[in-house]
């Protein structure tokens, strides 16, 4: 064997290089580079995704858009969006989509630029509309010589963990309501029992991540409403619309969850979800320039030019605002109507097929955003010899990603899987996905021995009892 090792030149082909024959550099930057072909190719081959994007119901992240959308974001990929000197028109066509998001959720601010930020995601735009509300407590409280050192939020138990992140990182007191079998989503008297003068506010959510459900912001809003004027408190809603805020405008406009209620501040939702544009971006509108604080916008003299900013970031990629505004111009309200009806139409029609398999039951009768979970039937479960990991495992094999988990606190020990679909799902795709699962579920009925997962599952069993059991 020739253990010499190679010298690389001009010539040396990419997969005869000295790179490819060492191990990838996991410590320490190599002594010496290497070219760009064979740099793209160990990147590339180590990054191959394991499914195609396409196949993976568990994401909320767009994975498809126009091939001129993606041109232009390439083509846009070096421009940083603070560089407001260099790039005016960039700030300009921001502005632009916060207010047509602010206009969609039915915004009553009257000024030319309504008042929102863009972010990296929801996660920042929840942080904001957080940070806000908490400051606008923290305001009033003072103004009234009161204490403000034990501020609270109040949301259902199936949050996303950016609040727990919130809270955790602004120190503010999380109370949660737990989802039970009558409450599939956040109970507003619940809530409101859990309300304080230190509450600066509550999150509903529109498209719970784990769920799919909408909270009943309407009802909220009504409850809080009668709530605020015998306490004589002031406390506001956030709604954290992460998947709803581009779903509910388009699929259901009658539905009043947004700035038409009367104690809804800010909204904050996922560019990069229903929004239709690859990740990151986020935005979060607030119903007038009186609920953003002072205190966050700050004005940045940067390369001479005055900025006012709002955000956690400074740099950050102008690429997602450009796709952004693209699809808004691209598609329109009936465009965006459109596609997220045909999500609609396949998760709800996904939903039927599976709730009519006698192994599954539905979390719940409706299907509020495109996407939904469910259970194994307690019926069948009492002898099933598999459980809902088996079937993600099995899946897998054939390219799909459909997680199973286990539910939050009060009914943790509900397993379920959820299926997400987005633009790019189609229903032919939705009937090979079918097809998998009702040949999986043939296969694991004929299974003569339990799997480890069932064996485990049935040990935590019975250490917790059952949940949903009758
Ligand atoms: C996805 C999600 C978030 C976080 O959003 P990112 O865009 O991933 O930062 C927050 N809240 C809810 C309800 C979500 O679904």
């Amino acid at each position: 064997m020739n253990k010499q090792k190679p010298t690389d030149n001009l010539t040396t082909e990419v997969y005869a290089s000295s790179a490819m024959r060492s191990a990838a550099p996991t410590q320490t930057l190599p002594t010496q580079g290497t070219t760009p072909q064979v740099a793209y190719r160990m990147v590339k081959d180590e990054t191959y995704a394991e499914t195609r994007p396409e196949l993976n119901l568990a994401t909320f992240v767009t994975t498809y858009m126009d091939e001129e959308a993606t041109r232009l974001m390439n083509e846009a990929i070096n421009v940083n969006y603070i560089d407001q000197t260099e790039y005016p028109r960039v700030a300009l066509i921001c502005g632009r989509c916060i207010n047509m998001v602010a206009n969609l959720w039915h915004t009553p601010e009257k000024e030319e630029w309504k008042t929102g930020a863009v972010g990296i995601g929801s996660s920042e735009a929840c942080m904001l509309g957080g940070v806000a509300a908490w400051l606008r407590w923290r305001e009033r409280r003072k103004a009234a010589g009161k204490p403000c050192d034990k501020p609270n939020l109040v949301m259902s138990s199936a949050y996303q963990v950016v609040w727990e992140k919130f809270c955790q990182l602004w120190q503010i007191e999380m109370r949660t309501v737990p989802l039970s079998e009558d409450h599939l989503t956040l109970d507003p008297e619940q809530a409101l029992a859990l309300c304080d003068e230190h509450t600066i506010c509550i999150v509903p959510i529109c498209g719970v991540t784990w769920t799919g459900l909408n909270d009943d912001v309407e009802a909220l809003d009504k409850a809080l409403d009668a709530y605020n004027k015998r306490t004589g408190y002031d406390i506001p809603i956030h709604v954290d619309a992460a998947s709803g805020g581009f779903i509910l405008p388009f699929t259901k406009p009658q539905c009043k969850w947004d700035f038409r209620l009367k104690w809804v501040y800010s909204i904050s939702t996922s560019g990069h979800k229903y929004g239709l544009v690859y990740p990151g971006l986020g935005w979060v509108v607030w119903k007038d320039k009186q609920y953003l604080p002072a205190e966050m916008s700050f004005s940045v003299n940067y390369l001479g030019a005055s900025i006012k900013q709002v955000g956690l970031n400074f740099s950050r990629p102008a690429a997602q605002i450009l796709g952004q505004y693209y699809n808004f111009i691209r598609y329109g309200m009936e465009g965006y109507k459109a596609i997220q009806e045909t999500s609609m139409e396949v998760a709800r029609y996904c939903h039927e097929q599976i709730g009519k398999m006698k192994c599954f039951r539905n979390y719940s009768k409706e299907v509020d955003n495109p996407l939904f979970i469910w259970q194994m039937c307690p019926n069948y479960d009492r002898t099933a010899k598999w459980t809902l990991y088996d079937l993600q495992d099995k899946l897998k094999q054939s390219g799909w990603m459909v997680p199973a988990y286990t539910m939050p606190k009060n009914i943790e020990q509900m397993v379920v899987m959820r299926v997400v679909v987005r633009q790019g799902f189609s229903r032919q795709m939705a009937d090979e996905l079918l097809r998998d699962i009702a040949d999986a579920v043939a296969e694991f009925d004929a299974l003569k021995y339990p799997t480890t997962s069932r064996l485990k599952y049935e040990q935590q069993e019975k250490q917790y009892g059952k949940v949903f059991a009758h």
